[in-house]
């Protein structure tokens, strides 16, 4: 069995790649020349995959599970025996947690990152047995609250932990290559829920959707926006994607070049929580937004008569002037509402007209239309 299962893991031997057999029962592979930390969760489960399909060996099927345990050098050891050590402990930890596991050794299991690699891990397998869905938000006029367009906001329900709020994990999902992956399943799921309210006979609204520089980045993004598009038959002017300032920033040039592909097919974009970030005009001018949402912060003081409210008025005289629409966001109280409709913002969101709700609800207000 042992000489089968080194067989299989043989295909993963490069000229990089050492394999070797350094106990009764355990293995030892060495990948010389991986970019990044990230890789490994995706090797550790292909070896995991390799091992774990069936052996037969004369007339038995025999399943075996494996436990992996991963060092990095330079950071978990200098040399072949520190990292083999620590390779081990690690492995006995994933032993610990259950069979057919993988674990990193940290010599800080119980500090923040430890818990920010748990919450990784956590992410990653969260795509592979759906624990994440969409809540839509309902934006309407703020005069006569006709429907105008909805948000989508994802979450997760982690089988353990509960609910886990978006603002814990996008962050993290963005410093690995996940907000990628994240970002086009909730793509995928806007569009095939759009076409499923169109099959229910219902008149669809536009729907935003919240996308990462990042994401927007990745070489092909037009195309695989564009596909799945057409795989759902939307029209693409049904998907307005919202990105906040800081996003934009440090590769602006880039992103607007993006930006202004996919406006050519259709698509629209908000900058999202304006006022929070630089809120800088030229970027207001030269991205040529169609949507300005002014960030909660602002309208939870809007009402103070303060600074805050000067400058939201001066945020709604500008988006006026600059010919473009203004949602405002987190919008609670009648006194809030009172004060948007004063200075004419035309749209408002927030829980005074809705929470961010379930498709089936979502499905009932497209039927009202008004809320
Ligand atoms: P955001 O884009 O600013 O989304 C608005 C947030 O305000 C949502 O929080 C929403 O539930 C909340 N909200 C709505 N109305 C009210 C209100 O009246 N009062 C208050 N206090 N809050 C209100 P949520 O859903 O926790 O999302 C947090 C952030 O996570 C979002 O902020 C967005 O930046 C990010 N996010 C959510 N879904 C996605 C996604 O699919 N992709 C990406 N990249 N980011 C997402
Ligand atoms: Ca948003
Ligand atoms: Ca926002």
């Amino acid at each position: 069995m042992l000489q089968r299962i080194a067989k299989r893991l043989k295909k993963f031997v490069t000229p990089n790649v050492i394999l070797a057999r350094v106990g009764e029962d355990e293995l030892a592979i060495c990948f010389s020349s991986l970019e990044h930390i990230n890789e490994c969760p995706n090797l550790a489960a292909a070896l995991l995959q390799e091992i774990e399909k069936e052996i037969t060996i004369d007339d038995f099927s025999l399943y075996v599970t494996a436990s992996i345990g991963i060092s990095i050098y330079p950071h978990d050891g200098e040399d072949a025996k520190m990292l083999l050590t620590n390779a081990n402990l690690a492995m006995r930890r994933a032993k610990e947690v259950g069979r057919s596991d993988w674990q990193l050794y940290s010599p800080l299991m119980d500090s923040e990152t430890y818990k920010s690699y748990h919450l990784e891990k956590g992410l990653r397998n969260a795509l592979l047995q759906d624990e994440f869905f969409i809540e839509y938000q309902p934006k309407v006029h703020t005069n006569s609250r006709e429907i105008d367009s909805i948000e989508a906001l994802i979450r997760w329900n982690h089988p353990e932990w509960g609910r886990v709020s978006p603002e814990d994990f996008i962050p993290l999902a963005e410093e690995t290559h996940l907000i990628i992956e994240l970002g086009d399943w909730v793509i995928q799921h806007v569009c095939k829920q759009l076409q499923q309210w169109k099959n229910q006979g219902l008149q669809i609204v536009p729907v935003s959707i919240n996308v990462s520089s990042k994401h927007l980045l990745k070489r092909g993004f037009v195309e695989h926006v564009q596909q799945t598009l057409d795989r759902y038959n939307i029209d693409p002017s049904f998907i307005e994607f919202e990105v906040t300032e800081s996003s934009i920033i440090q590769y602006e040039e880039h992103v607007k070049k993006v930006m202004d592909e996919l406006k050519k097919i259709g698509v629209t974009f908000a900058l999202d929580d304006f006022g929070t970030g630089f809120s800088s005009l030229s970027h207001l001018k030269d991205f040529e937004f169609n949507t300005l949402k002014i960030d909660k912060t602002f309208i939870q003081h809007a009402t103070d008569k303060g600074k805050q409210q000067a400058i939201t008025k001066s945020i709604l005289y500008l988006a006026h002037a600059l010919n473009m629409k203004v949602i405002a966001e987190g919008v609670e109280t009648k006194e809030q509402l009172a004060f948007l409709q004063k200075h004419e913002c035309s749209f408002i969101q927030g829980y005074i007209v809705s929470q961010p709700a379930a498709p089936q609800k979502i499905a009932e207000y497209l039927k009202k239309r008004f809320l």
